[in-house]
């Protein structure tokens, strides 16, 4: 019998393809808090990630072999990469259909940007079989397998379809939409019975389990929920699952490191030289309607039109990165924010001030945490959003403890953040507004009391003790029959088991 090992399964493979200045391809390591903290697992114990390489073999010039990529991969991450192979008709009505434009908009709760064509089902099932295939042909019985996120969720059932018998746990990074929001889905006892298939299903928040939890009870029959804290057993006719709550994280270290490099220091002193005598406030997100930018927008100008002596000492620096832009909705906001930035700059406008300093594109990660540092107010208002880690990264990147965070009531964040941002209703204009002018006034003792009680609950709360709290959970104390489990035992003292997983030991 060979060694159980950890398999991770997402869409996209954790590497990032390029081309250099000869247009040669080249692989790197992706980034990413997933990324860096399953990496030791994986390296440590001969682990497995499979996913989507994110480009055809047709893409790729005739001397460049997939196979050489994989291995030059690998070599960078330290564990094997297994690709699933999709064709662009797949990739179009898995990906970009059933996924984003169906269960991507319903799980935020707006099914009025669903697209419910039928022809995208067909696709997610064949999407998610290839997937299944891989880890038939890439894994054993004894190992135990992480599926991540919506765009995955048939994979256990199509393993049992193929006759595969394998441990699997399932997290789901976005919401679970309430009872009747799910119930529009025309495919929704497919669904709610695939995730019923796996031994551990995972959600962000109580509140996205208590919505899972409560369409099993009316959409299915005998089900019966056992045990309370935040993971719990359901049983159903076939079999028992697990049913648990994960708030993902950040590697906080990174961030707080980062937040003291020189280069950083450096960099955010130049934003706030150019910048002088105003109060910064940031706003980054990937452009989506979820992020509620628009209303974020117009909650500044409300800000700005009810509270006048803000103009001149505030200015929002406005970052969004380009993303699905071929998906019609995602066109259609970002001319709407440009519109919204042109207006309200053209009107408030005066010499030495901007309003809105927009920035079209991506940031690195130094670029990200100097502006985290050179702005004194996060302005983070999505509709709704599974966790919104940027909130998370605002505060370990605060090391002076100073800084507010005003953040949506519906960022899957706010339930670990609660006690030191400021909660808003994103859809509250005038409350946003409002929470503007108090952050833009509060003192320092506030500020700094509000930043060390988010900076602890992130510090303890990290990307590693994630990944260990969920793996325990999946493995069910089986902990010798699963070595990479060792892995997260202290190594000097194994600890009662109340205790045991409270440290993260990669940090060390
Ligand atoms: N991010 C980045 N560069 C940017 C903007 C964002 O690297 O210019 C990263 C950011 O650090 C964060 C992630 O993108 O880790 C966004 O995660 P979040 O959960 O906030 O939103 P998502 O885009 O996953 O919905």
């Amino acid at each position: 019998m060979s060694e159980a090992r950890l398999v991770v399964l997402s869409n996209r493979l954790p590497i990032v393809l390029t081309t250099d200045s000869k247009k040669k391809w080249k692989i790197g390591p992706g980034s990413g808090g997933l990324v860096t903290a399953l990496g030791p697992v994986l390296r440590d114990r001969g682990g497995i990630w499979i996913g989507w390489l994110g480009a055809g073999l047709k893409e790729l010039p005739e001397d460049t072999t997939r196979e050489a990529l994989l291995q030059e991969g690998a070599s960078e991450t330290g564990y094997a990469l297994k690709p699933v192979d999709l064709t662009r008709e797949e990739v179009r009505d898995y990906y970009f259909g059933f996924s984003n434009e169906i269960l991507w908009p319903l799980f935020h709760d707006l099914p009025s940007l669903c697209n419910f064509d039928p022809s995208f089902w067909p696709a997610y099932v064949s999407a998610n079989r290839r997937f299944a295939e891989a880890v038939l042909d890439n894994t054993c019985e004894e190992d135990f397998v992480w599926v991540h996120d919506y765009q995955l969720i048939l994979v256990a059932a199509e393993l049992k379809r193929l006759g595969a018998k394998r441990r699997t746990g399932f997290f789901l990074h976005i919401p679970f939409p309430p009872l009747d929001v799910f119930i529009r889905l025309p495919w929704r006892f497919q669904v709610l019975d695939a995730l019923l298939r796996y031994d551990l299903v995972g959600f962000q928040t109580e509140r996205d389990r208590r919505n899972f939890i409560d369409c099993v009870r009316s959409l299915t029959s005998g089900v019966r929920v056992v045990g309370h804290g935040h993971v719990c057993k359901l049983l159903t006719p076939e079999r028992e699952l697990r049913v648990g709550s994960f708030p993902i994280s950040i590697d906080f270290q990174e961030f707080a490191g980062l937040a003291k490099r020189p280069g950083v220091i450096g960099q955010t002193k130049l934003i706030r030289d150019n910048l002088p005598n105003r109060k910064l406030l940031f706003g980054v997100d990937r452009l989506d309607y979820t992020k509620g930018i628009p209303n974020r927008l117009k909650a500044f100008v409300n800000a700005l039109e009810r509270y006048p002596e803000l103009r001149r000492r505030i200015t929002l620096i406005q970052v969004v990165v380009p993303s699905r832009e071929s998906i019609s909705e995602y066109k259609a906001l970002k001319q709407d924010i440009h519109r919204l930035v042109g207006e309200i700059n053209g009107r408030y406008t005066q010499v030495g001030w901007t309003p809105i300093i927009y920035i079209c594109g991506s940031l690195s990660r130094p670029e990200l945490v100097s502006y985290y540092q050179a702005c004194e107010i996060a302005l983070i208002t999505p509709l709704k959003d599974g966790m919104n880690l940027v909130a998370k990264e605002y505060c370990a990147s605060r090391v002076k403890y100073d800084g507010v965070l005003i953040l949506s009531e519906f960022a899957g964040a706010a339930s670990s953040l609660q006690g030191g941002a400021l909660l808003v209703n994103p859809y509250d204009v005038e409350g946003v507004a409002d929470a503007i002018h108090r952050a833009a006034n509060m003192d320092s003792d506030e500020k700094r009391r509000r930043m060390k009680l988010m900076r602890h609950s992130v510090r303890k709360n990290d990307i590693f003790r994630w990944v260990s709290s969920f793996l325990k959970a999946g493995v069910t104390d089986d902990l010798a029959q699963f070595p990479f489990m060792e892995f997260f035992v202290p190594r000097r003292k194994q600890e009662a088991d109340s205790s045991f997983f409270h440290q993260s030991p990669l940090q060390h």
